[in-house]
C-alpha cells in the first residue's frame, strides 16, 4: 500500500487568500481538483509540508468579454468539454474518465507536471533503479544527461490552447499578470511552466475566434479511455474560399514543450489539396522528435504525427465544405 506523508490542509477562500497563504507556510503547493497531485504525493514524489486547497477560490465560470472568452481556472474539465469552444472542448473531453474530468480543474491541466515511466514511480521502484536526475539520482534514465530533464508534458488542452492563442491569467506576490502560454512553455521537465515561486493561475484567455475558423485535437493512446497521450495534435484552419487564410497546429506529448509548428504562413493562399496536406504532414513529421521518457516505440509515435495531423486537415477541410 502506498502511504502519503502527512501535511496541513488550508483553505483559500480567494486567490488572494491563496497567495498569502503560499507566503506564509512551510513547502506549500496548490491543489485544484487534486487528480494528478494526489497521486504524486501517493508516489512520493513531492513531499510539501502545506496544501493550500484553492479549488473554492478559483472562478469557474465563462465569461465572455470584448474580444477575449475568460475562463476560471477553477472551470472543471467536464465544463469545458461542454463549451463551445472548439478545438479546447475536444480536448477535454478525452482527458481520462468522467469522474476526473468532474474533478480536474483547466488550471491544473495547464499545469500538469511532466511525466516519465522512470519518475512516476514508488519510492522502492525508483531506489531500485538508483533513481535519476530529478530525484534521488544524478543521471536522466532517457538520455544519460547529468544536466537536463526530458519528462513530456502530457496535458491534452495545452495543444489546442496553444492554437487558439491562449494567454494565462496570474497572479502573484507582486501582483497580477498576463502573459501569452506560448511563452511561459519551457524545454524543462523540471520546470516545464515558466511561472515565478507562489504564482496562482487565477483564469485562462482565448482570443475568440474568428467565426469562419474551423477547429479540432486528438490524441495517441493505447486505450480508448483513462490514458495519457503519447502524442496530441490540434489543428486551427480557416478558408477564404477555398483558399488557406489561417493556419495553426500544435504538437504536445512528445517532450516537455507543446510546440506550435513554425513554417506554416507559407502555405496561405493556397488551396489544401493533396500537395499541400501531404508536405504539411512531412513538415509535422520532420519537426517532432519524441522522447522516450513515456511509453510507445518513438519512430511509431514520431510516424503518427504524420497521419494525426493530416487526418485532422482533412476532417477541417471537409468541416469547412472546401475542396
Ligand atoms: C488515471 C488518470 C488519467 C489521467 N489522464 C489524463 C489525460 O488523459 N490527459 C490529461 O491531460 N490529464 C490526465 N490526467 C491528469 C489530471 O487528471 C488532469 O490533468 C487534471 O486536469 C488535473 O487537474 P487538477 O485540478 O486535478 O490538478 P491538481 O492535481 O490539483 O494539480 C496539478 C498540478 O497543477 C498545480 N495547480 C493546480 N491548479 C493550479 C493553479 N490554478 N495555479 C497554479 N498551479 C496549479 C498543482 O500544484 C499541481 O502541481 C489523468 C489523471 C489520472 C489520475
Ligand atoms: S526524463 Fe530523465 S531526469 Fe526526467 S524524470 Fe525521466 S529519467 Fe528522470
Amino acid at each position: 500500500m502506498l502511504r502519503m506523508r502527512g501535511f496541513s490542509v488550508v483553505q483559500a477562500d480567494s486567490p488572494e487568500h491563496a497567495v498569502a497563504l503560499y507566503g506564509s507556510s512551510p513547502d506549500p503547493v496548490y491543489l485544484a481538483g487534486g487528480t494528478d497531485l494526489l497521486p504524486t504525493l501517493k508516489l512520493d514524489l513531492r513531499q510539501p509540508r502545506t496544501v493550500i486547497a484553492v479549488g473554492r477560490a478559483l472562478s469557474q465560470d465563462r465569461v465572455d468579454q470584448a474580444g477575449w472568452i475568460k475562463l476560471g481556472a477553477g472551470m472543471s474539465l467536464a465544463r469545458v468539454a461542454a463549451l463551445d469552444l472548439s478545438p479546447l472542448a475536444q480536448a477535454a473531453s478525452r482527458v481520462a474518465a468522467p469522474q476526473i474530468r468532474n474533478a480536474g480543474t483547466l488550471g491544473g491541466n495547464v499545469m500538469l507536471d511532466t511525466r516519465c515511466r522512470y519518475y512516476n514511480q514508488s519510492r522502492a521502484w525508483r531506489n531500485a533503479l538508483g533513481g535519476c536526475l530529478r530525484a534521488q539520482g544524478d543521471l536522466c534514465c532517457v538520455t544519460g544527461s547529468t544536466r537536463s530533464c526530458v519528462a513530456t508534458q502530457c496535458s491534452d488542452s495545452v495543444p489546442a490552447l496553444l492554437v487558439l492563442g491562449a494567454h494565462l491569467r496570474l497572479l502573484g506576490p507582486d501582483g497580477p499578470r498576463q502573459v501569452p502560454l506560448v511563452d511561459l512553455l519551457q524545454y524543462d521537465g523540471m520546470h516545464q511552466v515558466d511561472l515565478k515561486p507562489g504564482e496562482l493561475l487565477t483564469h485562462v484567455l482565448v482570443p475568440k475566434p474568428h467565426p469562419d475558423a474551423i477547429a479540432a485535437a486528438d490524441k495517441l493512446t493505447v486505450r480508448g479511455a483513462i490514458d495519457f497521450p503519447m502524442l496530441s495534435v490540434a489543428v486551427l484552419a480557416r478558408f477564404d474560399g477555398d483558399l488557406l487564410a489561417d493556419l495553426r497546429i500544435a504538437i504536445g506529448a512528445v517532450s516537455p514543450k507543446p510546440r506550435l509548428l513554425p513554417g506554416l504562413n507559407s502555405y496561405l493562399g493556397q488551396r489544401l489539396d493533396d500537395p499541400q496536406l501531404d508536405a504539411i504532414a512531412q513538415g509535422a513529421w520532420k519537426r517532432t522528435r519524441p522522447q522516450g521518457s513515456i511509453a510507445g516505440d518513438l519512430d511509431w509515435r514520431r510516424q503518427m504525427t504524420r497521419v494525426m495531423v493530416r487526418r485532422l486537415l482533412v476532417g477541417l477541410k471537409g468541416a469547412g465544405g472546401v475542396g
